[in-house]
């Protein structure tokens, strides 16, 4: 092949590079604008149903079927929101409002609510931490969405009976936070899509049955740790349990996602690192 045959083949496959970026772009953009759009009709509904839901004139034969309808809109309202944040997130529009925080805080408050949400599944919940203040520059609502992804999944997927453990502790200038279930586990095969968008373990489990999901919340918690320059690794065995392992760096850290950077480069070359490292 000659040197012009080989310039004229990059040149072919620099537009193609650079329309897929376009085109890409305009796809982030429609799925923010659409799920952008979708808040609102859905908030004038929920409105709708929850007033049907009180008003002494409804027959009684009505509310069960009102009551699912206002399961399905809150599962959709959660989907919309949490598509929302992964649009704007691909087009690092979705800044971090970081503040110094001590981590036992936020940890100790996503225990409480685990702590309640266990006391309903008949989970024991177990949290351990240290004496002394866990300071971090973090986007503390994130860090807690984060958390309690993980955590109601942890109560989600482990029987009556069953434990959930979350630690936080500091290891080699990262702080780590680790949410331990000894529920049912996830499938070695599996355990490479569960971050990804809308994937679920058995395609036969139903949205909206025993364990509702979109399949968006791992994705959404990913990001966060990761728009925080740190990592997500799972551990499971198949019916003993599953464990996350949040890492943060320390010292010198600095959030990846701040609006005036390229989160998506980032982003992009993050998955490219990991799908080698996987
Ligand atoms: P979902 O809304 O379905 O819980 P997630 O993105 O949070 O979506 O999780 C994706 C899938 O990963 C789940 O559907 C489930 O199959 C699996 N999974 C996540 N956490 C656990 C866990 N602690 N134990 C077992 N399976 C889990």
């Amino acid at each position: 092949m000659s040197s012009d045959e080989i310039a004229r083949l990059a040149l072919g496959v620099n537009r193609m590079l650079a329309r897929l970026e376009v085109s890409f772009g305009s796809l982030h953009r429609f799925t923010a604008d659409a799920s952008h759009e979708l808040k609102t009709p859905l908030m004038v509904l929920r409105a709708g149903v929850e007033r049907a839901l009180v008003h002494p004139a409804t027959p009684n034969e009505v509310l069960q079927s009102l009551d699912e309808t206002l399961a399905q809109i809150n599962q959709m309202s959660e989907m919309v929101e949490n598509l929302l944040t992964l649009a704007r997130a691909d087009e690092g529009r979705a800044p971090l409002a970081v503040e110094v925080a001590d981590l036992r805080d936020i940890l100790g408050d996503v225990a409480e609510t685990a702590g309640m949400l266990g006391e309903t599944g008949g989970i024991t919940v177990r949290v351990e931490m240290p004496e002394a203040p866990i300071r971090l520059a973090v986007d503390r609502h994130r860090i807690r969405e984060m958390l309690l992804n993980l955590v109601t999944n942890a109560i989600k997927y482990t029987g009556k009976g069953g434990t959930v453990g979350l630690r936080l502790w500091q290891d080699e200038g990262d702080v780590v936070f680790t949410v331990a279930d000894s529920g049912i586990g996830i499938a070695a095969g599996d355990l490479p899509h569960i971050f990804e968008r809308f994937w679920r373990a058995d395609p036969a489990r139903s949205r909206t049955g025993d364990r509702p999901g979109t399949g968006l919340g791992l994705a959404i918690t990913k990001w966060i740790a990761e728009a925080h320059g740190g990592s997500i690794t799972v551990q499971s065995r198949p019916g003993r349990g599953t464990a996350f392992t949040v890492r943060l760096p320390q010292a010198g850290s600095r959030p990846a996602a701040g609006p005036s950077e390229e989160p998506q480069m980032n982003g992009e070359e993050r998955r490219k690192d990991e799908r080698r490292r996987a």
